[in-house]
């Protein structure tokens, strides 16, 4: 009981397990960086290239955990100004935590070799491709200097 509670204390701590992902024969970049605890992996469905995601959209147990003991040190400094009303800065915490997780997450997205980006896939077809043809116009300019 308590083996099989810590075990799932620990497989949440590290997350799902990603296999990485090998380069298709049609992949635009064959040689990929393989890394070991990614969030997600998955192929870029325009260029077929091995993509991960680094960051968790979401606050984990370690995250809150973490909030615990950072809120625990506010609240030794704060108690003087603040009392008991500055273990109320947990939840500060996790708001700033959880809108920079999303905020490193959307950067996580378009994809480094080829430009696409899904999230304006989904709202907005023309500006995803808009934003790919950009992306290849920076890429040659780059290429030519
Ligand atoms: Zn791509």
């Amino acid at each position: 009981m308590r083996s099989s509670f810590l075990s799932t204390l620990t497989e949440s701590l590290k997350g799902p397990r990603s296999e990485g992902l090998k380069p298709l024969p049609n992949s635009l970049e064959k040689r990929v960086y393989n890394y070991k605890s990614a969030a997600k992996s998955f192929y870029c469905p325009l260029c077929r290239t091995p993509r991960v995601m680094k960051v968790r959209p979401k606050v984990t147990v370690w995250n809150h955990i973490q909030m615990g003991i950072a809120t625990s040190f506010l609240t030794l400094f704060l108690f003087p100004v603040m009392e008991w009303r500055s273990l109320f800065m947990y939840f500060f915490l996790w708001s700033a935590l959880e809108s920079l997780l999303r905020v490193l997450y959307k950067k996580d997205v378009p994809c480094p070799h080829c430009g696409f980006d899904a999230t304006w896939y989904q709202r907005d077809v023309r500006e995803a491709r808009r934003r790919v043809q950009e992306f290849w116009q920076h890429k040659e300019v780059k290429k030519e200097s």
